[in-house]
């Protein structure tokens, strides 16, 4: 569920209507909702409440400092994958205590950083980064709290770019190898054992593998205890899917995934954690685009849209399919028309939908991508110096631009010439 409908006739996120908006910030824009963020995290914190728990939101999907002030003043905590987004929870007044580091590939100085500034645990993947994660805790006179990531080796059956629990991944330690790298752990004079973490991968839209990979890290913790292991916390990731086409059937709810979590582990007497992104931001957003042109091709007519696969790149990057909807609601029985549904950028790649089915549109009508608010302004670039496109918050009757649109010139200021170019002159054109 969102709130993004129509209220006679109009795209309306929550009470303001979409084209207002556009009219404030021109297009294009993501813009999110209040009220579905606020909704679904509380489903999720609501499905734990049989237990201690945290719902630590994974930042990756969208990581606006509103964003994550909205979550945390809810009570969130924050899955964060480096040191820029420690630095933006914290920012955003996150306490340490509430952050947990992920990622194959943390830095000393991430480390050193993260330590310094309080952190709830790192979730270690390899046995190279808990030796030096040890050295660099040592080095400052501390103990890092931590669990290992396990991998599981189940299929998320998911797309293969995203999923992450199978043992040809890089993600974690293969969960054979567990007991053994406990071990090695507990020997560490940097490192103090606090639980297990697993992640088996993003978009599911299946129960099954997440209890498959929830039984596998029951039994290790019975395993690891029966070892000599203060296992308290375990940390069951993220992943749970979101449904990107309303046709398609509803992927699970975040209630049936509690209880799914409490019969594989809420007997262990655990802490549990959960690191949702996707199913908390993402039917949150919506992408705004104004249609610059309608090109009659040889076969087939392009919708050309001011935006583009530099601000969202699931289309061309997994082949993902958002709807696309009009901003002024078609009438009943309007007959729909197949477009290629394309932005300006110079690749055949960007490219959002073939032969989608739409009503008619011309020059200047606004049309919404739905389900953008996950891994979308987050993933933007500025191929082609299109500048990233604003952000906008709205919450009741009202909205604020929660990132500004940057001008030409703060684009082009970010570049520097060195000192032996800047005196050479210019040739002037030639003859
Ligand atoms: C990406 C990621 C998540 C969030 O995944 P969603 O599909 O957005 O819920 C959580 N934990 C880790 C370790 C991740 O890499």
């Amino acid at each position: 569920m969102d709130h993004f409908t129509y209220i006679k006739g109009q795209l309306h996120a929550e009470d303001v209507p979409v084209s207002a908006i556009a009219d404030a910030v021109g297009t294009p824009f993501y813009v999110y909702s209040t009220a579905t963020l606020t909704r679904h995290f509380k489903l999720f914190d609501e499905a734990l409440s049989w237990g201690p728990h945290l719902v630590c939101f994974a930042m990756k999907s969208n990581s606006n400092q509103a964003i994550l002030k909205l979550l945390a003043d809810l009570g969130a905590g924050m899955d964060v994958v480096s040191g820029g987004e420690y630095a933006r929870a914290r920012a955003a007044g996150v306490p340490g205590d509430r952050i947990v580091f992920s990622g194959v590939g943390k830095t000393a100085d991430e480390m050193r950083m993260a330590l310094t500034g309080g952190i709830r645990q790192f979730n270690v993947e390899s046995e190279p980064e808990m030796q030096r994660l040890s050295a660099v805790a040592q080095g400052l006179g501390m103990q890092a709290p931590i669990t290992i990531r396990v991998n599981p080796d189940v299929d998320a059956k998911t797309h293969e770019k995203i999923a992450t629990g199978k043992s040809e991944n890089k993600f974690g330690i293969p969960i054979s190898r567990a007991r053994e790298v406990y071990a090695q752990a507990a020997r560490l004079p940097g490192i103090k054992v606090i639980g297990i973490d697993v992640h088996i991968g993003s978009q599911l839209t299946e129960l099954e593998p997440f209890e498959l990979a929830y039984a596998k890290v029951a039994e290790l913790t019975r395993h690891l205890r029966a070892d000599g292991h203060e296992i308290t916390r375990l940390d069951l990731g993220g992943g749970l899917g979101i449904p990107y086409a309303r046709t398609n059937e509803a992927p699970p709810l975040p209630t049936d995934y509690g209880a799914l979590i409490q019969r594989t582990v809420g007997d262990l007497g655990c802490e549990i954690e959960i690191e949702p992104g996707r199913l908390i931001s993402g039917n949150a957003g919506l992408l705004v685009s104004e249609v610059i042109y309608v090109k009659q091709g040889e076969d087939r007519q392009f919708l050309i849209l001011d935006a583009a696969m530099n601000d969202l790149i699931r289309p061309s990057m997994y082949g993902a399919y958002h709807d696309i909807v009009p901003v002024r609601e078609a009438a009943p029985g309007t007959p729909t028309t197949p477009y290629d549904i394309v932005g300006p950028v110079c690749e055949s790649g960007d490219t959002f939908a073939k032969s989608r089915e739409m009503v008619p549109l011309t020059e200047g009508d606004l049309v919404a991508f739905r389900s953008a608010g996950a891994y979308g302004a987050v993933m933007a670039s500025e191929y082609n110096t299109r500048p990233l496109i604003p952000e906008v918050l709205v919450h009741g009757d009202q909205f604020a631009v929660i990132r500004q649109r940057p001008s030409f010139d703060e684009i082009i200021n970010r570049d520097t010439i060195p000192a032996w170019l800047v005196d050479t002159p210019v040739p002037a054109e030639q003859e």
